[in-house]
């Protein structure tokens, strides 16, 4: 028989996080950083992974959930959901290399620009740390995820909210396809980079180690504006591993 792993399965960890409403339901926490609890059983009575008997919580409450009962988390479950889902990326960096939809942005602080407004962008704060902001763009008429100077929030009705308690990482989806995802990343070594990001390499001197890369992904539900992990693609057209440094704004679209 194939060991079970304690991690859960995908659909299983989706519909834990959407049943509490992509927050930490104990107490009013809301905290959006989300592990899995079993609790009937418990993993150490039974390795399983039937949602019916887990639940999604923060690192925090995860560490005394032995303190609730069966009967109160079953209540947590399907408790009101906290309002609204923020969190906030802790990366602080001077330094940072973007990579949104397969092209490179070094020290170029308007990284997308979309009718005269930027979409995805750097600012600086008074100590000179590189803090991200991010748009997401709709067809639809509902209000979205944004990101401003690090800290996110998660407006509309998403289909799903991924953010895992490593802060790294988050990921938002809508039922009309609308997607951004965001992950930091840290390397350590030119070799380490260049096996994943060769391109950025070329930038040489002008960057050094440890380097922090961002990766931008989103998808306009509904139309031809996409940034992947590979291209941009644009209303047919398509832009993949272009270098830009010390660039104003790098990709500018009316
Ligand atoms: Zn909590």
């Amino acid at each position: 028989m194939q060991e079970i792993q304690r991690r859960p399965p995908t659909d299983v960890r989706r519909q834990l996080r959407r049943e509490v409403g992509f927050g930490c339901p104990v107490g009013g926490c809301g905290n959006p950083y989300l592990e899995y609890h079993h609790f009937d059983p418990p993993w150490h009575v039974e390795r399983h992974h039937n949602s019916s008997g887990m639940l999604a919580l923060c690192a925090n409450h995860h560490a005394k959930a032995d303190a609730l009962t069966v009967e109160q988390c079953r209540e947590l479950k399907t408790g009101p959901q906290s309002a609204t889902v923020r969190g906030r990326f802790e990366w602080m960096r001077r330094e940072v290399v973007a990579i949104v939809g397969g092209n490179y942005y070094h020290e170029t602080p308007h990284m997308v620009v979309f009718r005269g407004e930027p979409l995805i962008w750097f600012e600086r704060d008074e100590d000179g740390y590189l803090l991200l902001n991010m748009r997401m763009l709709t067809a639809s008429h509902e209000r979205r995820a944004q990101l401003l100077a690090n800290d996110w929030d998660i407006a509309g009705d998403p289909l799903d909210v991924e953010s895992p308690p490593n802060g790294s990482y988050l990921r938002v989806r809508y039922s009309n396809g609308d997607d951004v995802r965001i992950r930091f990343k840290q390397w350590d070594s030119a070799e380490s980079l260049g096996a994943k990001h060769p391109r950025i390499l070329s930038l040489e001197d002008t960057i050094s180690f440890p380097l922090v890369t961002v990766e931008i992904a989103m998808v306009v539900g509904g139309t031809g504006v996409r940034f992947d992990a590979r291209s941009s693609e644009i209303g047919g057209l398509t832009m993949t591993g272009n270098i830009m440094s010390h660039c104003g704004a790098g990709l500018v679209i009316d």
